[in-house]
């Protein structure tokens, strides 16, 4: 097993079934589609390690700055998260499980799965974006109190009608 910055020695909290903090202080360049974790600011994590039998236990935080791509605007803008941990290594894992090999724990594989399935499908910046605003505007402003009066029951009868031509693409809800 390679000696990175991830993988802590645990003979110390093994031999005596205690626990001990562990912090790693790391640049990463994990990304997904619109995300890309920034190599410029460590990613953080403070943790708590505890021997138990056949394995060890995992808890603490994760501190990361992300860079996103809104998938409205397509502007890049920085975010920074903290995510939870609390995950169990053992020495005989079942297929998804995590392996604590001997005494030696390699904590990148499972930082790399909590971080990256904590970040957003579909990023947005929380600005707003155009499209938005003015669909909005005109149902409120500028429809007449007939109009008004008329839409919840022709929104709905136009989803009755969709319905009734069959069901509709696979994946919507
Ligand atoms: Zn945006």
């Amino acid at each position: 097993m390679a000696w990175g910055p991830f993988v802590v020695n645990v003979a110390d909290i093994r031999r005596s079934a205690g626990s001990r903090p562990a912090r790693i202080e790391t640049p990463v360049d994990w990304k997904v589609a619109f995300s890309a974790l920034m190599p410029s600011e460590p990613l953080v994590a403070d943790l708590v390690l505890r021997s138990i039998p056949g394995g060890l236990v995992v808890t603490g935080d994760v501190e990361y700055a992300v860079e996103h791509r809104c998938t409205a605007c397509l502007e890049p803008f920085v975010e920074r998260t903290t995510i939870p941990i609390a995950v169990t290594f053992e020495l005989e894992p079942d297929e998804d499980g995590y392996a604590l090999v001997g005494d030696v724990v390699d904590l990148e594989q499972m930082i790399r799965d909590e971080v990256l399935l904590s970040l957003p499908l579909v990023p947005r910046c929380g600005r707003p974006h155009e499209e938005v605003v003015t669909s909005a505007g005109t149902d409120l402003n500028t429809g007449s109190p007939d109009t008004l009066g008329d839409s919840p029951f022709a929104v709905l009868r136009e989803l009755l009608e969709a319905d009734d031509r069959g069901p509709g693409p696979e994946g919507v809800r």
